[in-house]
């Protein structure tokens, strides 16, 4: 972590819990935090809760983990920038799932982003490579076109509002992490892919996400580029994920 980027600790919810679940959730984890701590929260419910949670967050921030590409249209089944605008200011794009269960592309991902951007809702635009690419040694690679594609024809100052999710494929819900020092050094390259995209990349949150847990959230979050978490299973249950938030605490005192 580097104090000149506030923290963020979000959760990626998925496909799981139900608007009543998602309040109570929401209602412990409020009253486990501080409005001094110097980390940002943030969660990502399914669209059928953000509205009933938006109505009673106040310390988190809320966000959708996914959009369409279109303002409007005749897009049965899809949600759009605008619509998420009146309710968020946060979203997920290029999230692993999306890109390898539903076949989003970064040509796809770089018109939500632009979109993104234009209604102004921050996009946490997620990179990765697979088990194959990193065996490959074609790491650095992959997430060099990610990032260059998705951010294609996107302003420098525009874009200099995303944050960035590094999330190794094989690290996703499958219990592998990325070691701290394997995650740093793909942040600190991510850091220097990103100039020239960017106005300032020292400034651009870079998180970490792949089985991030209370046990090795401290290590994680010790890195200098690592700004952060996004964090899918562990999310699931306050306790979990309160203990990471206190990880990101411990290392950003107010
Ligand atoms: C995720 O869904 O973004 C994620 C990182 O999941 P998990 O923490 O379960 O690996």
């Amino acid at each position: 972590m580097n104090s000149q980027r506030m923290p963020m600790i979000a959760g990626n919810w998925k496909m799981h819990m139900t608007a009543a679940a998602g309040l109570e959730y929401l209602h412990t984890l409020e009253s486990s935090l501080s409005a001094q701590d110097a980390v940002e929260v943030a969660l990502f419910p399914a669209f059928t809760s953000i509205y009933p949670l938006c109505q009673v967050a106040k310390r988190v921030r809320l966000g959708a983990q996914n959009m369409y590409t279109e303002a409007e249209g005749a897009f049965t089944g899809e949600v759009s920038a605008p619509m998420l605008r009146e309710l968020v200011d946060l979203v997920l794009v290029g999230h692993s799932e999306r890109r390898h269960i539903f076949g989003e592309d970064d040509d796809l991902l770089n018109r939500k982003t632009e979109r993104a951007l234009e209604y102004d809702l921050q996009p946490v635009l997620c990179v990765g490579e697979t088990l194959e690419e990193r065996d490959a040694g074609a790491t650095l690679e992959r997430i060099t076109a990610q990032l260059t594609r998705g951010l294609a024809g996107i302003d420098k100052q525009a874009a200099q509002k995303i944050i960035v999710a590094y999330e190794p494929v094989w690290a996703i819900g499958t219990g592998r992490t990325a070691t701290p020092e394997q995650a740093q050094e793909v942040h600190a390259a991510i850091r220097s892919m990103l100039a020239g995209k960017v106005s300032d990349p020292a400034r651009i949150r870079i998180l970490y996400g792949g089985s991030v847990k209370p046990e090795n959230s401290l290590d994680l979050l010790s890195q200098p580029d690592i700004d952060g978490a996004l964090v899918g299973g562990a999310s699931l249950r306050v306790e979990p994920f309160s203990a990471i938030i206190q990880s990101a605490i411990r290392l950003n005192p107010a």
